[in-house]
């Protein structure tokens, strides 16, 4: 039998799962699945791994919506993978604005050490699937490996950003890194 090659699966949400908003995502009638996405979601349920939710909710600590609206829009998510074959089992938020000078902002890679410790996770076995510089550099903060989707804000700069060594570890969106992570067992 086939073993997973990573221990958990992080991934970033506004730009790897849906669409990425100017004005933020306050309720999930402005939450607009990615193509693609939520069926990716049902196919890594089946890695053997645990998936975990690694995002900046700055929307919270800028006073546009609270901590606990945030929950419900998870929550209507969550009820929604699950419908559709797949689950994530852990959502780590960093709620701080940015000026907060905080350690679990992502470029920062607090919330990637809170997870670790949660689940009991060797970050340096565990994969990052994110969509812009940040997610990028809180992954390498953390020693843990990261492949870019360009559905994101950043979109094509990231092979400008990353340059030619990083190109190979981004792809077009959340399906194609999906292929990728699910033909890496060992
Ligand atoms: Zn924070």
């Amino acid at each position: 039998m086939s073993q997973p090659v990573w221990q958990a699966l992080f991934l970033d949400r506004d730009g790897t799962l849906n669409e990425e908003r100017a004005d933020y995502v306050k309720n999930w009638s402005e939450f607009v699945w990615l193509p693609g996405a939520l069926h990716a979601l049902a196919e890594l349920a089946g890695y053997g791994a645990p998936i975990i939710l690694i995002t900046n909710q700055s929307v919270i600590g800028r006073g546009i919506i609270t901590e606990a609206e945030v929950q419900t829009l998870h929550t209507q998510m969550l009820d929604v993978i699950g419908e559709a074959g797949g689950r994530i089992d852990g959502i780590f938020i960093c709620p701080h604005p940015p000026d907060a000078g905080c350690d679990c902002r992502k470029p920062q890679p607090g919330l990637l050490l809170q997870a670790a410790a949660a689940f009991g996770l060797d970050l340096r076995r565990c994969l990052f699937i994110g969509d812009t510089m940040t997610d990028f550099q809180a992954a390498q903060a953390a020693g843990c490996p990261c492949v870019l989707v360009r559905t994101g804000r950043q979109g094509a700069q990231l092979d400008a950003a990353l340059g030619v060594d990083g190109r190979r570890i981004i792809f077009d969106d959340l399906a194609a890194a999906t292929r990728y992570i699910m033909g890496a067992r060992e």
